[in-house]
C-alpha cells in the first residue's frame, strides 16, 4: 500500500491519476484557494505555518520502489496538489528536488503544477523524457495577480518558465483554472501557444465565482474554437463540459479522445 503517493479523487483526478503532496500548507497564499478549505485550517495558519510532511521523502522511496515493477505502465506523479512545490521554503528545503531525484531514481515519470516562475528552473536539468512542467495561469496584469496569489510569482515569471522548459526540451502544459476572466483566459492562450504544449481548461475550483454573470458556455466554445484553430492538444475538464449541450459534449468527447490516442501513440513511439 503506497504511504506518501495516492490517487487524487474528484476534479483532481482529471488532472493526474498520481499525486504527491510535500508540504503542509502553502505560502502562495491564493485567495480562492481549495485546498486550505480540504485541511480545514484558517487563511493564516495556511499560509504562515508551511512545514515538510512527516518522514515525506523515505515513504516515496517505499512507495517508488513498489511502483518500479510496472514503471512503464505508471503515470506522471503529480507535485503537487494540496501544496506548491516551488514556494519559499523550497529553497532551503529542497524537499521538491529530492522528491524528483527520488522518482527518478526509481526510473518513474513526474509532473510538476506550480505558481512558480523562477525557483522551478532550478530543477530543469533533473527532467528526462516522459516527464512534465506545468504552471497555472490566471492573470495578464501582476497587479492583479497580487491581489489574488499574493505569494506566487507573477504572470511574467511564470509564462517565461514555461517558454525557458520549452526550450530545455520539456513537455509542457498550462492550467487555466480557475478561470477569473475568460477574456484574459483566451488571451493567455494565445500568448503562450509558441512554447505550451498542451492546456487543461475548468471554471473555478472553490467556491462561489466573483463574477456572476459570466457565460460558461460561450467561453468553453470560445476555447475550444481557438484551440482546434491553433492546432493544439487541450484537456476540458468536466465542470465547464456541463455547460454544453449534449450533441457538442459528445463532439468533444471523440476530439479528447483523439488527443489522447495521437499522445499515447506519441509515448509508444519514444519508449526504447
Ligand atoms: S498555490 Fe495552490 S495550494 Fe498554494 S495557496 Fe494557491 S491554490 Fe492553495
Amino acid at each position: 500500500m503506497l504511504k506518501a503517493i495516492y490517487m487524487p479523487r474528484g476534479r483532481a483526478r482529471e488532472y493526474a491519476s498520481l499525486a504527491l503532496n510535500l508540504y503542509n500548507g502553502c505560502a502562495h497564499g491564493c485567495r480562492y484557494c481549495y485546498a486550505r478549505g480540504i485541511m480545514r485550517r484558517t487563511y493564516e495558519d495556511f499560509t504562515t505555518n508551511v512545514a515538510p510532511r512527516d518522514d515525506i521523502i523515505r515513504k516515496l522511496h517505499r512507495d517508488c520502489e513498489l511502483l518500479e515493477k510496472d514503471a512503464d505502465h505508471t503515470p506522471p506523479i503529480l507535485l503537487c496538489f494540496t501544496t506548491d512545490p516551488y514556494q519559499p521554503i523550497e529553497r532551503d528545503a529542497e524537499l521538491t528536488r529530492e522528491a524528483i531525484q527520488t522518482i527518478k531514481g526509481h526510473g518513474l515519470r513526474f509532473q510538476v503544477l506550480t505558481k512558480s516562475g523562477v525557483l522551478c528552473r532550478r530543477d530543469f536539468p533533473l527532467y528526462r523524457s516522459g516527464d512534465l512542467f506545468a504552471v497555472t495561469l490566471t492573470h495578464l496584469s501582476a497587479e492583479q495577480q497580487r491581489l489574488v496569489e499574493p505569494g506566487a510569482d507573477s504572470p511574467i515569471q511564470r509564462i517565461k518558465a514555461l517558454r525557458i522548459a520549452h526550450e530545455h526540451g520539456i513537455q509542457t502544459w498550462a492550467s487555466l483554472e480557475p478561470v477569473l476572466d475568460p477574456a484574459t483566459a483566451l488571451e493567455l492562450i494565445r500568448l503562450t501557444r509558441g512554447f505550451v504544449d498542451e492546456y487543461r481548461i475548468g471554471t473555478f475550483n472553490q467556491g462561489r465565482h466573483p463574477v456572476s454573470t459570466i457565460d460558461w458556455q460561450q467561453f468553453a466554445r470560445d476555447a475550444i474554437a481557438l484551440l482546434l484553430q491553433l492546432n493544439k492538444p487541450f484537456y476540458i475538464k468536466r465542470d465547464l463540459q456541463n455547460y454544453l449541450p449534449t450533441d457538442e459534449r459528445i463532439e468533444l468527447s471523440h476530439i479528447m479522445r483523439a488527443i489522447r490516442h495521437k499522445r499515447q501513440e506519441r509515448r509508444e513511439r519514444k519508449r526504447p
